[in-house]
């Protein structure tokens, strides 16, 4: 409750001192309304994510499951996750999304498009005719050198805690490996991050 009215704080001021900066507003990404049925996690409302997006839906779709590590179905409105996300982690993989393919790198209008030129996935701003290949391609990520809940790494496990579990280290943040053997490689799922210290559930084992 308190995020939600911190983010309304934000909003507003936002509002305030960057009147010149409406682009961004334009793009009010409605929140994931998540319902969870066991292990799985459906988001009701993906139709209107992607609306809001504008890009196709099994483009968006994919991402995700690349992302989350997990298999992804998309059925019209509802896209059905594998897995227990919280909406959050939704969300911040939306924004993810639109940052590397929605969002103009230079002017951030969001009124883009992607052609593909030879091999190349370029954006091409409406607004300022910037034409950027698109970043990190292919992966989704690289440049962000970070250890986030609800996404994956390819991790060593480099030590074993008392209680043995497995730990590995990352971008400064210890991750907690439960049933991780010294010098295994693999690839884990954050599940749960606190103060540089992460809880990472191994997906497959590297070989
Ligand atoms: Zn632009």
């Amino acid at each position: 409750m308190g995020n939600y009215d911190y983010s309304k704080l934000l909003d507003r001021a936002e509002g305030t001192f960057s009147k010149s900066d409406k682009r961004e507003s334009r793009l009010k990404i409605p929140e994931p309304e998540t319902m969870g049925e066991g292990k799985i996690t459906i988001v009701r409302n993906f139709g209107e994510i992607v609306d809001m997006v504008n890009r196709d839906p099994r483009h968006i779709a994919k991402f995700l499951m690349k992302e989350l590590g997990i298999g992804v179905t998309q059925d019209g409105n509802r896209l059905t996750i594998n897995r227990k996300v919280s909406p959050q982690a939704i969300s911040e993989k939306i924004r993810q999304y639109m940052d590397t393919f929605v969002v103009c790198y230079e002017c951030k209008s969001p009124d883009t498009e992607i052609r593909r030129i030879g091999r190349t996935d370029v954006m091409f701003c409406k607004a300022c005719g910037a034409q950027n290949p698109i970043r990190g391609a292919g992966t989704g990520r690289t440049e962000e050198n970070k250890v986030e809940e609800g996404r994956t790494y390819n991790v060593t496990v480099s030590d074993v805690g008392q209680s043995g579990e497995g730990k590995a280290s990352l971008y400064g943040v210890t991750i907690i490996i439960p049933g991780g053997k010294r010098g295994d490689e693999v690839r884990v799922y954050i599940k749960k991050i606190r103060k540089g210290v992460a809880v990472g559930e191994v997906i497959k084992e590297k070989k």
